[in-house]
């Protein structure tokens, strides 16, 4: 990439993962979001990660302030000006999603990438709407984001091969070892995990078993780090949900049909750790 500036959209537990690996990359980083408190809480959350890193070791105190130093936030779209990547996570909605590239489109010069941290939405779809398709990825980070390896990519219809390799390049120097796939509905990670997830909430709906019960099979029987129902609730029951409508929806298939108690439970605001309580309580 030319340029050394990453603007991050969405400044909640992926974007603020995004901001802190790019700006320990060694990317300026912008961090975006449309309120000042979900912006002081994405910029607390790295603040909170850096500090744990020193005090375990990881880190020394002047790293910590070298990477907070290269991160800023704003509330200003037309920040994304400066950006030779523009790194979206906001929330799982289509349309939010695409009114945002809209709107960034009209920013950003031709040649800034596009990628979305989307989990489930066709790349496609996001690009087409942009004037910018062949400089449009899926950039997939998992959760969370300074610990975990992996980087999904994902190639829309129209991605050129220089928007792929610059993904890889970008991918690469955060440190994430990156897998490249094509763009269907979950792409390959959640049209994997979630139909897990959605028949673990099945199971849980139908007395099958408790939730510990459900969580402890795949833990001990599979080695699970996480059984299914934990993992959800670390994802955030409304994203699990917006995944299995993707795929319900992009496939036409019943096998992919949300669960209800799902359905209902977000309905409800169990929204899981961010919300405090989703298959298990967190206290406040
Ligand atoms: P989150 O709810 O923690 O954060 C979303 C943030 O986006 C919030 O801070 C919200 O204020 C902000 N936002 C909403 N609309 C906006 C807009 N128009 N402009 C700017 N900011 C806006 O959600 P999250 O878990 O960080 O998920 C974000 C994206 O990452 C989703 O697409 C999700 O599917 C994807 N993702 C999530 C996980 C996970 O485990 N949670 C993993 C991989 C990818």
């Amino acid at each position: 990439m030319a340029g050394e500036t990453v603007f991050v959209a969405g400044a909640g537990q992926m974007g603020s993962g995004i901001a802190q690996v790019a700006a320990q990359a060694g990317y300026e980083v912008i961090l975006y979001d449309v309120e000042p408190r979900f912006l002081e809480r994405g910029l607390g959350t790295i603040r909170r990660n850096l500090d744990r890193d020193v005090e375990r070791g990881r880190k020394r105190a002047e790293e910590r302030e070298a990477v907070l130093a290269r991160i800023s936030g704003t509330l200003e779209l037309k920040d994304a000006a400066a950006a030779a990547l523009v790194v979206e996570a906001v929330v799982e909605h289509a349309e939010v999603k695409a009114q945002l590239f809209r709107d960034l489109d009209a920013v950003c010069p031709p040649e800034t990438i596009f990628a979305s941290n989307t989990s489930s939405i066709s790349i496609t779809r996001l690009a087409a709407a942009t004037r910018r398709p062949d400089r449009f990825i899926g950039m997939h980070f998992m959760n969370p984001v300074p610990v975990m390896k992996l980087l999904e990519v994902i190639r829309g219809q129209l991605t050129s091969d220089a928007t792929h390799r610059a993904a890889l390049e970008a991918g690469a120097r955060m440190g994430k070892t990156c897998v490249t796939v094509q763009d269907y509905p979950g792409f390959v990670s959640n049209r994997l995990l979630m139909p897990m997830i959605n028949e673990a909430a099945y199971a849980l709906m139908e007395g099958v078993a408790g939730r510990e019960e459900i969580d402890t099979v795949m833990k001990l029987g599979m080695n699970h780090p996480m059984g299914p129902l934990e993992l959800a609730d670390f994802i955030g029951l409304d994203t699990c949900l917006a995944i299995m409508e993707v795929l319900y929806e992009g496939f036409g298939d019943p096998k992919y049909r949300p669960c209800p108690l799902l359905r209902r439970m977000v309905q409800a605001g169990l929204l899981g750790r961010k919300s405090g309580r989703g298959f298990y309580e967190y206290g406040a």
